[in-house]
């Protein structure tokens, strides 16, 4: 089975790492949080109550998506630069807790292994949940500092106004959320491969997966 799962933390690199090992090996990448991400959007648009798991589950399982050319459509919609933004992430973050929507999206995710030559599964919970037989999994660390210093580098790359201080106390908001969920909690699975890249250049991290994958 050609598939590699990266879980692990908010900003540890794993979008970038995931498109970069998909595009080498020529497979296609699950961006699982995307679907988060999502459904967060379809909570903010469709005038749904955040805390109501049960009608989130069902609007969500009934959603027209597609990921076309780096776009993402949603019933007809482009949403790729809705779905970025600071607001989403965190409602994202939010009703990812709701055992619901995670079994709403279970099916979803794992439809992405076929009719693809091979699949890269880049999220929280790929190799723990949706893909426990994957022949490989990656659990990508970074040291919650490094990972808000580059987010703050990004930011500032593109000329928004950033505060470090903020960026890491959501960072770290963030990850206590993921981890200490009562359902699929943010954890490296019991054979995963775990690399941190706190002082690595993202492609020494792709040449490193790539060399596991080659084993
Ligand atoms: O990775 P990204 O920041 O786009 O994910 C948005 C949110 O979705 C995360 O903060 C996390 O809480 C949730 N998520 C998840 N399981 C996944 C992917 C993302 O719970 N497999």
């Amino acid at each position: 089975m050609n598939l590699i799962t990266i879980d692990g933390p908010s900003a540890s690199g794993k979008g970038t790492v995931s498109n970069l090992v998909a595009k080498a090996l020529g497979w296609d990448v699950l961006d699982s949080g995307a679907l988060y991400r999502i459904s967060a959007y379809a909570v903010q648009t469709k005038d749904i109550n955040p805390e109501d798991a049960q009608t989130i589950a069902e609007v969500v399982g009934k959603l027209d998506i597609k990921f076309q050319e780096g776009e993402v459509w949603v019933d007809g919609v482009e949403v790729s630069d809705i779905l970025r933004q600071e607001s989403t992430g965190k409602m994202a973050s939010k009703i990812a807790a709701y055992p619901e929507l995670r079994a709403a999206l279970l099916d979803r995710q794992r439809n992405f292994i076929h009719g693809v030559p091979g699949l890269v599964g880049d999220g929280r919970d790929m190799g723990t949940v949706i893909f426990p037989n994957a022949p490989l999994k990656i659990f990508l660390v970074a040291d919650v500092n490094e990972r808000a210093n580059r987010r703050y580098k990004q930011l500032v790359d593109k000329g928004v106004v950033a505060n470090y201080d903020e960026i890491l106390a959501d960072l770290q908001r963030r990850d206590d959320q993921d981890m200490n969920r009562a359902v699929a909690p943010l954890k490296p699975a019991d054979d995963a491969v775990v690399i941190d890249s706190s002082h690595m250049g993202i492609q020494d991290v792709v040449d490193s997966i790539l060399k596991e994958w080659a084993k």
